[in-house]
């Protein structure tokens, strides 16, 4: 499904989505953070993006481990650090691994999210990127041990991401800075749960040769 080369492209695609979507992304953060999330997710695929062009390896586990110490060193805000996270994890569950199918993106998914929840101290429903991905995990992991084909298990983990993130709107922040507004978080899409949409989507379209 997706080798070092795949990898590579599916990161630069995922930085040109960013760059599309960063006054966006910063507009969401403006409403109920500090307005730098675009910038911040800009700032850091672009280090990423620098870096991919530098290393010349097959091996997916360095790969993911050198994005996750780009975005943790390069980008300032929370998502850094929580993003960088993920991309860490990932590397664990691909050591030696020159391709990845669909059974090792769940795992590397399930990492990532085991990842961010213990460095944010957070959990769902608390109105972060979480509420994008763990639901994009159970559709995906739901759609895989029915036997759904690649296309379908794709197809469900984005459109779940996208649903937990449209959900995010009613939910009340209890983490980040969106938690300063307490009740006032309510009624805007968290920026976070956004940025993970785009990415996981991303992915989905690059895996399925739709873009
Ligand atoms: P900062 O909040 O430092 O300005 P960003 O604006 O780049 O960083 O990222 C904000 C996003 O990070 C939020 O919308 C939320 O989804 C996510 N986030 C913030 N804190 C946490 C946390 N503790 N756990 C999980 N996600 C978090
Ligand atoms: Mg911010």
């Amino acid at each position: 499904m997706v080798d070092a080369k795949k990898l590579k492209e599916i990161f630069l695609d995922i930085g040109e989505v960013i760059e599309q979507n960063k006054l966006y992304l910063s507009e969401l953060d403006g409403a109920i953070g500090d307005g730098d999330h675009g910038l911040n997710m800009s700032k850091g695929f672009k280090a990423l993006n620098d870096k991919m062009s530098q290393i010349d390896t097959d091996d997916i586990s360095t790969i993911l481990k050198t994005c996750g110490m780009t975005l943790v060193s390069t980008v300032g805000g929370s998502s850094g650090p929580l993003y960088g996270t993920a991309f860490m994890k990932g590397a664990l569950v691909t050591v030696n691994k020159t391709s990845l199918d669909v059974n090792d993106y769940m795992n590397i998914l399930q990492q990532a999210l085991d990842g961010i929840k213990a460095r944010g101290k957070s959990k769902e429903g608390e109105k972060t990127l979480i509420d994008a991905l763990l639901p994009a995990i159970t559709a995906g992991s739901k759609a895989l041990s029915h036997n759904k084909t690649d296309k379908e298990i794709l197809n469900a983990i984005s459109e779940a991401a996208k649903d937990g993130m449209e959900k995010t709107i009613d939910i009340i922040a209890t983490k980040g800075r969106a938690s300063y507004l307490g009740e006032r978080s309510k009624g805007h899409q968290d920026p976070g749960a956004t940025s993970m949409y785009l990415i996981l989507d991303t992915i989905t379209k690059k895996v399925l040769g739709e873009n």
